[in-house]
């Protein structure tokens, strides 16, 4: 239901927390965060975002990650099935809003490769497509490219690979904004998401590709680099995190 995902100078646990916390108005039934860097490490629970709080670490060396407020459509809200998703590894993760309505074909071909799922989800496959794309040489913004061209359905998702230079995202169908902040880049559904940090946002277009690093973000179509208006948005924090509205 929410995604958010942050790359900067900055600790991203608490960044990431406070983000979905941010996202809570839009209803949710798990959440859970995944903190890149080096390694990938990933702390997701079912329930309310005080339980993912209590797995979380103190404090982390981590500077890049992603998180997800989950809305379940395919599969119960159970740990298991909370978002992020990884492959067998645990090198890739991702974070996904919507429905992947060709996953059950996916999965089987995956399953037939070897695969192994740990989820009833329809997003599990993402990061499982990812993984063979890496493995195959190509990078991350290539690799997510790649898998794109197998997804049927509408989405916005986010991917942290070990090894791999900050988040890569996109999506289709569902909303996606950047923050461009003095510290850092963020990727959301929302502004209230990261609304503290900056106003200052940029809108992905249906089908573009964004690798956000520390340097900020760049944005592919068709594999060409592309310019994405940055406007500043005039809400203040506590509007935002009621979409304009008087009241949530
Ligand atoms: N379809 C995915 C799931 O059920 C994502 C749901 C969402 O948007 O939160 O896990």
């Amino acid at each position: 239901c929410g995604i958010i995902g942050y790359v900067g100078t900055e600790d991203a646990r608490p960044i990431l927390r406070d983000g979905l916390a941010n996202l809570e108005y839009r209803g949710y039934d798990s959440a859970g965060v995944a903190l890149g860097g080096g390694n990938v490490d990933v702390y997701k629970r079912r329930g309310e975002i005080s339980a993912l709080t209590e797995v979380l670490p103190e404090r982390s060396d981590s500077t890049v990650g992603v998180g997800h407020t989950r809305w379940s459509t395919h599969g119960e809200p159970t740990d298991a099935n909370a978002h992020p998703h990884t492959d067998e590894s645990g090198d890739v993760a991702v974070v996904h809003n919507g429905i992947i309505e060709n996953y059950d074909d996916l999965r089987a071909e995956l399953e037939v490769r070897g695969h192994e799922f740990t989820s009833e989800t329809d997003t599990e496959v993402v990061p499982h497509l990812v993984e063979e794309e890496l493995a195959s040489g190509l990078g991350l913004v290539e690799a997510v490219s790649a898998v794109v061209e197998r997804l049927a359905g509408s989405y916005a998702f986010a991917v942290v690979a070990a090894g791999h230079d900050g988040i890569v995202a996109t999506r289709r169908g569902n909303p996606l904004v950047l923050g461009h902040a003095d510290h850092g880049a963020f990727l959301a559904s929302d502004v209230p998401a990261f609304v503290e940090h900056t106003r200052r946002v940029s809108y992905p277009e249906d089908g573009d590709i964004v690798h956000l690093t520390e340097a900020g973000a760049t944005i592919y179509a068709d594999g060409e680099e592309v310019n994405r208006e940055v406007v500043e948005v005039e809400w203040d924090a506590e509007a935002a995190e009621k979409g304009g509205y008087d009241h949530y």
